[in-house]
């Protein structure tokens, strides 16, 4: 019915007006997605020549006093151009990740290769769940993947992009649920639930784990009780007298530990558990062994840190970010498993997307490993970049933020106003503000008499840089003390912009503290 409403006998366009606002062979449509991506390029690029700062200061009112004027759901449109415009207050107000001061959490600056592999991906918008919605992007993920199982020495090696650490862990607690509960218990966790055994399984993993191996095992039905955290050292390393007590302890009780989680890069401390003896005791204890290396796995790229990672190749999952140590744009991350087998605990079959008959025909539909169904083409992210810059390019980042944190310690530890909490393995420093020169007290009862206590201070600290748009330093709380933390993925940091910044930090502190005539007033 193509020629409904003649006019003047010219065939009018069905289609809704709204149909020109897509890509296609057309030169027309070609045109407004040149125009919108160069509109948007110019934005971006306006935005990073205008920053001088790595935030704008703007407190959270004030940003959503400049987003009021906007109508969220408009009833007509106005165009890309109009549109576009109104995203200034937006990236104004964005935190500027590519400042060297900005350097509070594990959000790195992305690559350029990796923006424009990015434009790439989201114009094809291949879906990952079956292979006839992204042939070449299925072929080009399971290629990735497989040189990232040699790069971690899983020679029968298979895994998925995913959305994160938070996924991948997630994925790795589950294959070892699902194992041990078929295999000890007979039992069919997809299909039948969970037997009134599993009550008596237990996860063990390190004191300062990511929080996310306790919300899987939430996710799982297990509980966050389940979780067994294992003091550690005055490395921040999980400690083995520690994990060896606890096991004996839960073999008294009749527990089952059945998942080893290990860290190889914890959040606030970049340290390493021993991945080594934990392996060796997963093999002993038959416990799934996953190793959480969504920060640390990247140390694999380098001549020089890899042999930290050395006992990864024993684990039966690993968790590795791209969106942090690899550079790439959120969300990039990939879990990987040691025997490709290991996917047939989670083995599922849907009519329409992958159907038993294409895993006959050797069609591989990748839905089937992950516990996404729609899912975004990422690993050509990581693909562009590592064409742009090679192994070579992303190891010497590595290297030299690992460098240039302990740089920052050692400048720390050279102020007497500073006092270093952790020297790390990787790119992070924690430290603290000590007030009245070294008096730290720690508590408001051994604070300066009438003035803020130290852990007031060192939030003051932060709180008073972020404000002014200085900087943007993460604070933790480590050992009951709050403590400042500078996480070092930017390249572009150098040794003077530290020396600066910690200097100012210095100076905050003291015109915070009260002079001692006000001590005593
Ligand atoms: C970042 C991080 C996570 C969480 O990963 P997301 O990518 O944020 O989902 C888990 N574990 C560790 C060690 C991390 O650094």
């Amino acid at each position: 019915m193509n020629g409904v409403g003649d006019v003047d006998g010219e065939r009018r366009d069905p289609r809704p007006d709204a149909a020109k606002w897509f890509l296609s062979g057309d030169d027309d449509d070609r045109a407004r997605y040149r125009d919108a991506m160069r509109r948007a390029c110019d934005l971006v690029l306006d935005e990073f020549a205008a920053e001088a700062t790595p935030y704008s200061g703007a407190t959270p009112e004030e940003v959503d006093d400049a987003l009021a004027r906007f109508e969220m759901l408009p009833h007509e449109g106005d165009g890309v151009a109009a549109a576009l415009d109104r995203t200034e207050p937006i990236l104004r107000n964005s935190v500027g990740v590519s400042d060297p001061t900005c350097i509070a959490h594990l959000q790195c600056p992305p690559t350029i290769p990796a923006l424009a592999a990015e434009a790439l991906l989201t114009a094809t918008n291949q879906s990952m769940d079956s292979w006839d919605q992204s042939p070449a992007a299925t072929q080009l993920e399971r290629r990735f993947v497989g040189e990232l199982c040699d790069l971690f020495g899983y020679e029968d090696g298979d895994g998925v992009f995913t959305s994160g650490g938070t996924q991948s862990n997630f994925v790795g607690l589950l294959l070892a649920r699902n194992k041990v509960v078929l295999e000890e218990y007979g039992v069919d966790v997809q299909h039948e639930g969970l037997p009134p055994e599993a009550r008596d399984l237990r996860i063990l993993c390190s004191a300062d784990a990511h929080f996310t191996a306790t919300q899987a095992a939430s996710h799982l039905g297990l509980g966050e009780n389940a979780v067994v955290t294992v003091p550690t050292d005055d490395d921040r390393r999980l400690s083995m007298a520690a994990f060896d007590e606890a096991v004996a302890d839960l073999r008294e009780r009749g527990k089952r530990p059945f998942a080893i989680v290990a860290t190889a890069g914890k959040t606030d401390f970049g340290s390493i558990d021993p991945l080594g003896p934990l392996a060796e005791r997963a093999a002993e204890l038959d416990c799934w062994y996953h190793v959480d290396a969504a920060w640390g796995g990247a140390l694999a790229l380098s001549d020089d840190h890899a042999d930290k990672l050395a006992g990864i190749e024993a684990a039966d999952s690993v968790a590795v970010d791209f969106h942090k140590l690899f550079y790439q744009p959120i969300s990039c991350g990939a879990v990987l498993v040691r025997d490709a087998s290991a996917y047939d605990l989670i083995d599922r079959n849907a009519a329409y997307l992958n159907p038993v008959r294409d895993d006959d025909a050797g069609v591989p539909n990748l839905v089937s490993k992950s516990v996404q169904t729609t899912r975004r083409f990422d690993a050509l992210k990581p693909f562009v970049t590592m064409q742009a810059l090679g192994r070579e390019g992303l190891a010497s980042m590595v290297e030299y933020t690992i460098d240039l944190a302990a740089d920052a310690a050692r400048l720390v530890e050279a102020d007497p106003d500073l006092r270093l909490v952790h020297d790390s393995d990787l790119n992070v420093v924690v430290f603290r503000y000590v007030p009245d020169h070294g008096r730290d007290g720690g508590g408001p009862a051994d604070g300066p008499v009438n003035g803020p206590s130290a852990d007031d201070l060192n939030e003051a600290i932060r709180d008073s840089l972020l404000d002014d748009g200085e900087a943007v330093v993460a604070r933790t709380t480590v050992d009951g003390e709050t403590c400042l933390k500078l996480t070092l993925l930017n390249p572009r940091t150098t040794r003077e912009d530290l020396r600066d910044l910690l200097r100012e930090i210095s100076d905050r502190g003291t015109a915070l503290e009260p002079t001692t005539d006000d001590r005593h007033a």
